[in-house]
């Protein structure tokens, strides 16, 4: 028998596992030391009181015989669609329940989104790039251009009407880099798309950090809707990391190569994939509840001070970055052209702080670090405070 040879393509990475040997090194060697991470990825704070609340009921349905409930819809109940419908409609995206699908999250479905189309597409991504996009398409064996995102370009590469593609992957708010396009740069995407009949998957993961007049939605943009498939989730939405839900969003009347791609989707999704379950179901739909929306408000806001903090940091000791305002990650150059690995360490070994090396997501990454708000707001100050100390030097 044969393995699929396409794993051999793919780049081996280490950057969590180089990240987590060096601090464990570094702490084994200084045990005394208050190592501070801003570099987790991961949210730290609790559920909704609302959400845990929903999720309990749905748990006590299951337990008795009138209410109990077996397999879910392969699309997810039609309660939460029409909860997820009704939150685009709040900030004036127009979508049906029936073009959402919910899933166990956006990782699988960026993921496996790809088993819809043809192994012989190019596909686009950006670098710095969120790895997902790389390595699923490797594993296919699909061709990868990338559009390159710099400081000179703010970090939000435009289309090249010189390099065709047709799928093209676009993160925004983004991760790692935290850069959120406009409207009108989002348009010459679908513009572009259009033009090469090729299909945007909009990974909108981030969009509840959004302070801006950015779009929290590729369907916020004219013509969207012959091209585009979003990607939501509720992990740093709501916190659900660990409880698993997310959210795709096909247009009804999307077609390529004469075929219907919500329908295609359904069926690879009908095929591989058995549902959310009914507890986590009704936890998401809380969310989207009034109630619900309030809460959740309270742990993005905890979120996005811890942000302020550290890009207000930033600005005083005059180091470029981009991210914190509509995003939980502030993507910051490294001061006095060091590389990214270079700064990690000084940062671990002389300000005991944690981040994230940008070399880590692609070569453009290089020069560049993440810093991520999703930690405890004491040990943010204290970290911004000793790392002010260092740069100002
Ligand atoms: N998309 C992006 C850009 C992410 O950064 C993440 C998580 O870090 C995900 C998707 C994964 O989301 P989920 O937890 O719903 O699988």
């Amino acid at each position: 028998m044969k393995i699929n040879r396409n794993f051999d393509n793919l780049v081996p990475n280490y950057l969590f596992a180089e990240i987590a040997k060096r601090v464990n090194d570094y702490q084994t060697a200084h045990p005394e030391k208050d190592v501070i991470r801003l570099g987790i990825g991961d949210v730290t704070l609790p559920l909704a009181p609302v959400v845990v609340e929903a999720m309990k009921q749905g748990a006590e349905e299951l337990a008795h015989k009138e209410t109990f409930k077996g397999y879910p819809d392969y699309e997810g109940y039609a309660f939460v669609r029409e909860a997820v419908a009704s939150y685009y409609h709040s900030f004036g995206v127009e979508v049906s329940p029936d073009e959402i699908l919910i899933s166990d999250g956006a990782k699988s479905d960026c993921g496996n989104i790809g088993d819809i189309f043809g192994t012989d597409n190019v596909v686009l991504v950006t670098d710095p790039v969120y790895p997902v996009y790389v390595d699923s398409n490797l594993m296919a064996g699909r061709k990868i251009v990338y559009a390159e995102c710099t400081k000179e370009n703010g970090f939000t590469a435009m289309p090249d009407e010189s390099v065709h593609a047709d799928i093209i992957y676009l993160c925004s708010p983004n991760n790692p880099t935290g850069a959120a396009y406009t409207a009108e740069q989002l348009q010459q995407w679908v513009d572009y798309a259009i033009r090469h009949d090729a299909v945007i998957l909009y990974d909108s993961a981030y969009e509840a950090f959004i302070t801006e007049e950015v779009p929290r939605s590729i369907f916020a943009i004219e013509g969207a809707r012959q091209c585009a498939i979003e990607f939501c989730s509720l992990s740093k939405t709501a916190g659900f990391t660990g409880t698993r839900c997310g959210y795709t969003v096909i247009p009804k009347e999307l077609e390529r190569d004469g075929h219907n791609l919500y329908q295609t989707w359904y069926r690879r999704q009908a095929t591989k994939f058995n549902g959310v379950s009914y507890p986590v179901q009704c936890a998401a739909a809380a969310v989207f509840s009034k109630e619900g929306q309030e809460q959740i408000k309270v742990n993005l806001a905890y979120y996005q001070e811890n942000a302020r903090i550290i890009a207000s940091a930033l600005d005083e000791l005059g180091i470029y970055y981009t991210g914190g305002k509509n995003s939980p990650y502030i993507w910051l150059e490294c001061p006095n052209g060091m590389k990214s690995w270079e700064f990690f360490d000084m940062l671990l070994q002389e300000a005991n702080v944690v981040g994230t090396p940008g070399a880590g997501f692609g070569k453009n990454g290089e020069g560049f670090f993440r810093l991520t708000s999703f930690g405890d707001r004491d040990k943010t100050i204290e970290a911004v405070a000793r790392i002010k100390k260092l740069l100002a030097k």
